[in-house]
């Protein structure tokens, strides 16, 4: 019997941070300013290698700033995949712009050989622009999503960029701490090679400041004009003079006061989720019918979320009765999320050929990860894996 309770992922604090909370207490900087935020944003910037960092109130919000700064206006399309959380979409439409769903590939990002096919073949190029013949609409952007912390093809996406003059953005809420290895973009990170890379620090990312996002970009104008957006657009601050319409997205300080303690401990727990991966990976090669989904061998991933495939004739179960069992012996664990061009503001945009994306999600089971997990917990979960193989060979 397992009384105690294996989340999926949930934040790995140390009560150190206390003492920058206190501060922000006594100073009362508890706000949109304060010397955490900036110490925060600095930290970032160095640890993934960029000048610069502007530290923002979630990932979603970064996102929508982002799609502002790259020009996508009212009625533009954007490319995105279907695989995603649904906060990589719905800035999109925040902008009055619509998304074009793309597939994935075994990688669960985005497959560039359809994005490359669908550009070539359904889209004209007219005046410097890309136009989908289908909508007539102006395609400006591509939404690159580094799903589960797995980096996406750069080397290949920075090519169609090219080709097509397109804005990349890339969604990198997962996969802070990923970097390649090889290649063109060797020792960079995920979220600072296309034009514009954000950030996210909700609870259950690799690190966690309750609610946070950070935007990273080489073109630093880009990044003036977010801080200036973020902070209602403020022309003159003394007199309150505003030349545009602002948001109220910046970061505060408290929240700041847990970022700069948790980036200190990013490597340490990248460390213990490739640890725990390991163990995890050992046991289910053993297991008939179940596969873990590897992280990409040319790169250092973070390991943020660990993905099981399970293959019903093989294993003996599905997916859903796999999940019903765990939950049940309290090891929380959670499908693919339902893909984005079936949910229910997105039924009249275009998907193209989406049909890979389907595989995965009714097949793929994402299983404890934590940072703080440990081993014995590994193994209990193990072993429930094991139980449905032991049953078919008992003849159940
Ligand atoms: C978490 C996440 C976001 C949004 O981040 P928030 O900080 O929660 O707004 C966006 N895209 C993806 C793929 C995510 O996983």
């Amino acid at each position: 019997m397992i009384n105690k309770t294996i989340p999926l992922s949930v934040p790995n604090l140390s009560l150190e941070i206390l003492e920058n909370v206190k501060e922000t207490i006594e100073t009362g900087w508890v706000s949109t300013g304060g010397r955490f935020i900036q110490e925060f944003e600095n930290k970032m910037a160095k640890y993934v290698g960029m000048e610069r960092a502007i530290a923002c109130q979630s990932g979603t919000a970064g996102l929508h700033l982002a799609l502002k700064v790259l020009g996508v206006e009212h009625d533009d399309e954007v490319i995105v995949p279907t695989l995603t959380f649904i906060a990589a979409v719905n800035p999109i439409k925040y902008m009055g712009a619509e998304p074009v769903f793309m597939d994935c590939d075994d990688s669960l990002n985005m497959d560039m050989d359809k994005l490359e096919e669908f550009l070539e073949y359904e889209c004209e190029f007219v005046g410097g622009q890309v136009i989908n013949k289908k909508s007539k609409k102006v395609i400006k952007a591509i939404i690159v999503v580094h799903v589960f912390g797995n980096p996406a093809n750069m080397e290949r996406l920075m090519k169609i960029k090219l080709k097509y003059n397109l804005k990349v953005l890339e969604d990198a809420t997962e996969a802070l701490g990923s970097f390649y290895l090889e290649g063109e973009y060797v020792n960079r990170h995920c979220g600072t090679i296309g034009d514009i890379g954000v950030y996210s620090f909700n609870a259950n990312k690799i690190i966690t400041t309750g609610g946070g996002g950070m935007v990273v970009s080489n073109q630093l104008e880009l990044l003036e004009e977010i801080a200036f957006l973020s902070s209602q657009a403020k022309t003159d601050p003394l007199y309150f003079v505003h030349d545009n319409v602002g948001y109220n997205y910046r970061m505060t300080n408290i929240q700041a006061a847990f970022g700069t303690d948790q980036i200190d401990r990013l490597e340490h727990f990248i460390e213990t989720k490739e640890k725990n991966y390991n163990l995890y990976k050992e046991a289910i090669e053993n297991i008939e019918g179940l596969t873990i989904l590897p992280f990409r061998a040319d790169t250092r991933a973070n390991y943020w979320f660990y993905s099981i495939i399970i293959d019903k004739e093989k294993y003996g179960v599905d997916r859903d009765r796999l999940l019903k069992t765990l939950n049940e012996c309290n090891i929380q664990t959670r499908p693919l999320w339902g893909l984005i061009h079936k949910q229910k503001p997105y039924l009249n945009n275009q998907g193209y050929k989406i049909d890979k994306a389907y595989y995965y999600e009714q097949n793929l089971l994402n299983i404890p990860c934590s940072s703080n997990l440990i081993s014995e917990d590994i193994k209990i979960v193990i072993k429930e894996l094991k139980k449905f193989t032991v049953e078919m060979m008992r003849g159940n």
